[in-house]
């Protein structure tokens, strides 16, 4: 065959190729291995024995993980080997100078020659000045270097490198890997844009999984397309059973307020969205608190494709609601008495057309200084909760001699009343506790207060004491200290909220006694800042015993 026949067979042959290789690496959408398959084809096309595939990562591209058992070498550049082709790994370094970017020449600039100095010229140059600096740090020569850049619409991707000893790359082979580079440039931006809509997707398949706010997804006829764990949870149902069925069915809800989209399946649903509040029914009479958001999607030609429907609990926002106004009320009601007795009593005295004889005048002053007492007392329980809630309740530690300070509390409620009888069933030698004595007073002071209070026809109270040495799960001994009233109870449906802030059992007796419900809420904080516990056993008509233990070894460092 004469060498023009040999040519176009080889050319035929070449082409036949490349379409080969073309058809493998656009199937190929993961990144590490259509590097490799393009550095591997590139390499055989010319014979080049070793090569690389240098990339530069773009800021939308997302970094991949290394290729090549982590032989990645990263420049400042944020460009990086990604694959290598018969080059051992522990030389990878010497190529550094190879990651800093050379401005290839864009493949339209090298034909338009000016004269000067080409930008392809320019380009090969700074290419083998580039090799020389590897050679050196090699110690050795590479031979012939090709560098065949990846171009993407004027966007360098990358280079490809090919290293062979002895024959110099012919124009012929330069062409064709030309055409091959434009093919494999293609297949790399196909492959990271799929590699970035992977990461999207997992990603915002994670918001949407691991969201606290309950979401489903729906298709335009109102059916669940995606359900998330938190709403699965919530509605105690599992994703499976959820997914295929009717919005009305998954999300029921009650008592709402505005536009409620699941149960009226005629309901428009304006581009804006639509939002409702209403209560979840989870099981017969198990509802929760929600504010649902319905948003839709819309395609270009504006025809609905998805409801994305998010689902949140707002009991706590509801409670603290309520909390506020029963504050306002309760609070309000609190200072207003006091206030309005001291004024009552300060205006009589104060008359000038009246003379009171001492003893009036005295009970009167009496009278002015209990109700100070009360909204003094009513504003430091004011201050504790809010040390409470700010997480700042100090106590100021000591050695408490308990028995003392029970038979103190005693008789200072001995003077004040004659219809109680108050009893201590204490030993003699209670072992100290470390406390802060004026806290432990006031939980103490308050649990015998309430027996009174809540004992209106007199009885026994009595206060006790013990150590239990039985061991605890943090295997130290405690001091139980017990007050036990005789009064009307606590029905057992209330007991487990007495503890909670400006909680009152509704009773008559309440309404006519005086109180916040703030006692129980600031006992409860100081006996767990004293790393005890309390609790209360309790039966209507017949009495109320509450129960504070109290650690008794030196905790001190533990309270801290
Ligand atoms: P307050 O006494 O100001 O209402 P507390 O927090 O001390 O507030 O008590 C909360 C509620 O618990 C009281 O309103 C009362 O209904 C109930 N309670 C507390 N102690 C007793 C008791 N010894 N016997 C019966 N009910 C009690």
């Amino acid at each position: 065959m004469n060498v023009p026949a040999l040519m176009a067979t080889y050319q035929l042959r070449q082409r036949e190729y490349l379409l080969r290789i073309t058809r493998a690496m656009t199937s190929r959408l993961d990144l590490p291995s259509l590097l490799e398959l393009i550095l591997s084809s590139a390499a055989k096309m010319v014979a080049a024995p070793a090569g690389m595939i240098v990339l530069y990562e773009t800021a939308t591209a997302p970094i991949l993980s290394t290729v090549d058992s982590g032989a990645a070498v990263e420049s400042e550049h944020q460009a990086r080997i990604r694959t290598i082709y018969g080059i051992p790994e522990q030389l990878l370094g010497a190529f550094a100078p190879l990651l800093r970017p050379i401005e290839p020449p864009l493949p339209a600039e090298e034909e338009d020659d000016t004269g000067d100095q080409s930008p392809g010229e320019r380009y090969r140059l700074e290419l083998e000045r580039r090799v020389a600096e590897v050679e050196e740090n090699l110690g050795r020569k590479l031979g012939q270097v090709l560098g065949l850049p990846l171009f993407f619409e004027e966007e360098v991707l990358g280079v490809i490198y090919l290293f062979r000893g002895g024959s110099a790359f012919t124009q012929l082979d330069w062409e064709f890997l030309e055409g091959f580079a434009y093919q494999a440039a293609i297949a790399v931006r196909n492959a990271r844009l799929y590699a970035q809509l992977s990461t999207e997707r997992s990603r915002l398949a994670a918001i949407i999984e691991k969201s606290a706010d309950g979401i489903l997804i729906l298709r335009p006829d109102r059916k669940v397309e995606v359900i998330n764990q938190t709403l699965a949870a919530m509605l105690g149902r599992s994703a499976d059973a959820v997914i295929g069925q009717a919005c009305s069915h998954v999300l029921e809800l009650q008592n709402v307020t505005g536009d409620e989209l699941c149960a009226d399946d005629t309901l428009e649903v304006p581009p804006q969205g639509l939002r409702c509040e209403g209560e979840l029914v989870r099981s017969p009479g198990n509802k929760l608190a929600v504010s649902v958001t319905y948003t839709p999607l819309f395609d270009e030609r504006e025809r609905l494709t998805n409801i994305i429907v998010n689902i949140s609990d707002i009991t706590r926002f509801r409670e603290e609601e309520e909390m506020k106004s029963t504050f306002v009320s309760i609070i309000s009601h609190e200072l207003k008495t006091p206030v309005a007795l001291i004024k009552g009593y300060a205006q009589t005295l104060a008359r000038p057309d009246a003379a009171w004889d001492p003893d009036t005048a005295r009970q009167s002053l009496q009278i002015i200084e209990e109700e100070a007492d009360r909204l003094e007392a009513l504003i430091n329980n004011l201050l504790d909760v809010s040390r409470i809630q700010a997480g700042d309740l100090r106590l100021d530690l000591s050695d408490v001699n308990m028995n003392r300070l029970l038979e103190r509390v005693a008789q200072d409620y001995r003077t004040q009343t004659t219809q109680h009888q108050i009893e201590l069933d204490l030993p003699d030698d209670l072992p100290l506790v470390v406390g802060d004595e004026e806290r432990l007073r006031q939980v103490f002071t308050n649990l015998v207060g309430n027996a009174i209070k809540y004992s209106p026809d007199g009885g026994l109270i009595r206060i006790g004491a013990w150590v239990d040495a039985r061991i605890k799960e943090e295997g130290k001994p405690r001091l139980v200290i017990y007050v036990a009233d005789a009064g009307i109870g606590i029905p057992e449906d209330e007991l487990p909220h007495i503890f909670d802030r400006f909680y009152r059992v509704d009773s008559t007796l309440r309404r006519r006694t005086a109180g916040v419900g703030l006692g129980l809420f600031l006992i409860h904080a100081i006996v767990e800042a004293h790393k005890g516990e309390i609790w209360v056993r309790s039966a209507v008509d017949k009495g109320t015993t509450f129960s504070v233990a109290l650690p008794i070894e030196d905790d001190r460092e533990d309270i801290l």
